[in-house]
């Protein structure tokens, strides 16, 4: 079985800002079960990781780091959790702070991190044939790894899980971060500035991303974010592998978080809803349709539209809940939205992972209008709780949610394709009129019901790419 090495700057259940957390922490997992590679998985040790994991955690070796002309000391521990071995490197100077992103030095950071993962190969006890990498935050471990290889044959894959943060640095970086000759230089800058994905896109032997449908996009300037000619000298080895989500995981049937378990009883959901309803003081009324958003409230989300078109919808007979952190903007209009709407209406400004999933379990309808939307697992989950999604045509929404029709009794959400207030609006009224559709309604909701979004043929997609490889390997030994 391949060995493969997984590095990112989150993973569940240790450290989550989003997406990128839940794909670490459940697909090495979906690799092992279905015996398709030995996973390891290596994350930066930070101070928000709860005690009860750092009590568990062993340490294993102390070594230097160089990071340009200083050295750094990394501490390696390791965790054994569910099966998997997880590594983590620790060093007060980069990772003994308040959250995990969001500081001026978070390029310097993360080339610390890059090099220490290098670094400690000699301590694994085991040695990986591949290094799979995901965002900037590992894509100079890559480089590293391709310039200077701590094992002859290994081999490395770096997935691109949202191409707009790419880890960006002034040119001098080269010379007072990395250990690198001159002739190294192109391979690490873009536009005039050092570039983390950049640097993992130009020297990773493949290149994933999340979504057949963001595979392709990314190669147009609109959605490239400045690095489609890369992507188009390396269109040969990039293709898309969707999302999964861990189906065990984010099961209404058994989920800890939510107040009534179900697995397909509207019922039950129903009651749940009225659980929501009492908490948050709306009037509770099991048959109002409920519409929530639950994310990061930033622009890619497609939060202008969603802000400019409520005032509009709530004056239909419907209740909402937007639950989410993040831009200034966003949180003040989003506020006063429900604030002008009290009666139908709740803004919840936190990051709660509990409560996403009563809300998930709680809704008719979930609301997801990107911009861009390299995978988006939230209209997964969305769909895992049976709660129907409303999408942007774009990315791996496109992939995942199809819209529902009428005719011929297809789909298993509702989409519109451009990025325009008025047609989300559109949907959402059309979703309106389904929902109290007596006939259309229970035949989308059969095919919500339907939809699953595990890991089985993505865990595949990536073992595939992991043989060509050791297949490639073998053949020139
Ligand atoms: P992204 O990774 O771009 O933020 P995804 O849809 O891929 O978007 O994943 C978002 C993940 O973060 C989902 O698991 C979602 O439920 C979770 N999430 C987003 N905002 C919140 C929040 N405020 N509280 C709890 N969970 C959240």
């Amino acid at each position: 079985m391949k060995k493969i090495l997984f590095t990112a700057s989150e993973c569940t259940p240790f450290v989550k800002t989003g997406g990128l957390a839940d794909v670490i922490g459940s697909l090495p997992q979906a690799l092992i079960e279905a015996k398709l590679a030995e996973v390891r998985v290596i994350l930066p040790l930070y101070d928000e990781i709860p005690a009860q994991w750092k009590e568990k955690m062993e340490k294993v070796a102390t070594f230097d780091v160089k990071v340009g002309w200083r050295d750094q000391q990394a501490t390696l521990y390791t965790l054994k959790h569910e099966g998997i071995v997880f590594y983590f490197l620790a060093n007060t100077l980069y990772f003994t702070r308040k959250g995990i992103y969001g500081y001026y030095d978070d390029g310097e950071r993360f080339v610390f991190f890059s090099q220490a993962i290098i670094d400690a190969f000699p301590y694994l006890d085991y040695t990986p044939d591949v290094l799979h990498a995901h965002d900037w935050q590992t894509g100079l471990a890559v480089a590293f790894a391709k310039v200077a290889p701590p094992t002859p044959n290994l081999r490395t894959v770096f997935t691109i899980h949202n191409i707009k943060y790419q880890g960006m640095m002034p040119h001098q970086a080269f010379d007072d971060l990395f250990q690198l000759p001159l002739e190294h230089f192109a391979g690490f800058e873009w536009n005039g500035m050092i570039n983390c994905m950049k640097a993992g896109l130009f020297h990773a032997d493949k290149i994933t991303t999340v979504s057949p449908s963001y595979a392709e996009e990314i190669k147009d300037p609109y959605y490239s974010e400045g690095l489609h000619t890369i992507l188009h000298q390396r269109a040969n080895d990039l293709s898309g592998v969707i999302n999964g989500i861990n189906t065990n995981d984010y099961h209404p049937s058994k989920d800890p978080h939510i107040a009534v378990n179900y697995s397909h009883s509207r019922v039950k959901k129903k009651d749940n809803k009225e659980v929501l309803q009492k908490e948050f003081g709306l009037p509770v009324n099991r048959d109002v349709p409920m519409y929530v958003a639950i994310s990061r409230l930033v622009e890619q989300k497609g939060f202008h539209l969603l802000e400019r078109i409520l005032d509009e919808f709530l004056q239909e007979d419907v209740q909402a809940i937007v639950l989410g952190t993040g831009e200034h903007e966003f949180e003040q209009s989003f506020s006063h939205l429900a604030h002008r709407h009290s009666d139908k209406m709740v803004t919840l400004l936190k990051f709660d992972e509990g409560l996403a999933r009563q809300l998930y379990a709680s809704a008719d309808f979930f609301i997801m209008p990107s911009m861009f939307e390299p995978c988006g697992l939230s209209q997964l989950i969305a769909l895992q709780y049976k709660t129907v999604p409303i999408v942007r045509e774009t990315g791996g929404l496109k992939d995942t949610v199809k819209p529902f029709n009428e005719i011929t009794g297809e789909g298993n959400g509702f989409s519109f394709s451009n990025y325009n207030a008025h047609d989300l609006l559109s949907v959402m009224k059309y979703s309106l009129n389904v929902y109290h559709n007596s006939d259309a309604w229970p035949r989308l909701l059969k095919n919500v019901n339907k939809s699953q979004f595990g890991w089985k043929e993505s865990a595949k997609a990536y073992a595939d790419i992991y043989d060509s490889f050791v297949d490639a390997g073998n053949n020139e030994e």
